[in-house]
């Protein structure tokens, strides 16, 4: 509890207030002054009137008992708030005031009245007992806020660490999609460039031979048009036989088409590409059992808290039920078991190395399974 202002300001002073020479000691709550340890003892307490003042020792100011005298003093002291130079004498439990005996005989007349003291000791409990609530309620709060507070924390954590994820793989798939873009570009080219050259190559040749032959067939026109025979005889004489020589063979050209992947129509094929979001699911530890099995590979839940467990690498087949933290086996066959179903009658369908199927009732019995059954059921 924090020191009093008043008792802060004396013990800086430290003078007793009696015989201002001496080192403090002691309090009079009833006087409120500060006393030396002399003054205190063969002053003080020498005074008639005085000798019922409560004295407390100045290191105890502050304690919890301290303050319960103190307090007590001071209720002893209290003054009426209307009769200023009488003290309050009871409570008066109609109009919830302290009060003094002259307000007794003037306004509170035929009131009901309860012992100050009394009033005084529920209203200290009430206080410590509202005191106590808000504690607990503090407490509630505060462990809210540390998982409120943790949970905004992991959960930032988490959209951080897959957003980073989604734009990695984001970048990843771009590169993946780039690199397999470049390399379909690159084979188209490879398909069709030789092919392209070629074709130019015989296009030109075969533009040079009609251009040729077109030049030749315009001479000879001009010469048969001609009215002089000389020039018949001129162009006859030296007339050329031969045509250029035509390129060989045919270009063949399969042309190529691009199927765009369907991967972009539909979104469930994306998130098949690409990837999904999930929400990840909670899971709490809430018992645990012991079985002689090492490695549990088939499991089969049954009615009535019954389970079939099997083992392919212990080559077991076992019935078990809950007891507590244990597994008690009900039923055991040493067999190597692949995968097992439930049919309707209860009985179970194991698939197993040495039968196709088999049939196992709840009784422990096995007996091999035609298909008709299997097919039935
Ligand atoms: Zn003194
Ligand atoms: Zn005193
Ligand atoms: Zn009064
Ligand atoms: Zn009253």
């Amino acid at each position: 509890m924090a020191v009093s202002p008043s008792i802060e300001k004396a013990q800086n002073m430290a003078l007793c207030q009696f015989c201002e020479e001496s080192t403090i000691k002691w309090k009079c709550i009833n006087c409120g002054l500060f006393l030396c340890q002399f003054c205190c003892s063969k002053i003080h307490s020498k005074i008639k009137a005085s000798q019922e003042h409560t004295i407390i020792n100045l290191k105890d100011c502050g304690t919890k008992e301290a303050t319960a005298i103190i307090q007590k003093v001071d209720l002893e002291n209290m003054s009426c708030t209307i009769h200023t130079e009488r003290k309050c004498w009871v409570y008066c439990d109609d109009c919830s005031n302290p009060i003094c005996s002259d307000c007794l005989t003037e306004s509170h007349k035929k009131h009901e009245y309860k012992k100050l003291h009394e009033v005084f000791d529920t209203m200290i409990s009430n206080i410590h007992a509202m005191k106590d609530r808000l504690e607990t309620e503090i407490q509630l709060y505060k462990k809210e806020k540390e998982n409120l507070e943790q949970l905004l924390s992991d959960g930032d954590e988490n959209f951080e660490e897959t957003k980073i994820q989604i734009i990695e793989a984001k970048k990843e798939m771009k590169k993946i999609i780039s690199a397999y873009a470049s390399d379909l570009l690159e084979k188209l080219e490879v398909e069709w460039k030789p092919v392209e050259n070629k074709i130019k190559r015989q296009l030109s040749t075969i533009i040079k031979n009609k251009n040729e032959l077109e030049s030749r067939k315009r001479l000879l026109d001009k010469t048969l048009r001609s009215h002089q025979t000389s020039d018949i005889f001129c162009v006859g004489q030296t007339l050329e036989n031969t045509l250029p020589t035509k390129p060989l063979g045919s270009i063949q050209h399969k042309k190529t088409k691009f199927i765009c992947g369907k991967v972009w129509e539909f979104e469930s094929e994306i998130s098949t590409t690409f990837g999904e979001l999930y929400t990840v699911p909670s899971l709490e530890l809430i018992d645990s059992y012991e079985t002689d099995i090492s490695i549990v590979t088939k499991i089969h839940c049954d009615y009535n808290n019954e389970l079939v467990i099997a083992s392919w690498f212990d080559e077991k087949l076992q019935t078990v039920m809950f007891d507590h933290n244990n597994i008690c086996v009900e039923n055991e066959v040493k067999t190597r078991i692949y995968d097992m179903a439930r049919i309707q009658n209860e009985d179970i369908i194991l698939s197993s190395r040495n039968h196709n199927l088999r049939q196992y009732t709840t009784n422990g019995q096995e007996n091999p399974l035609c298909r008709s059954l299997l097919l039935k059921h």
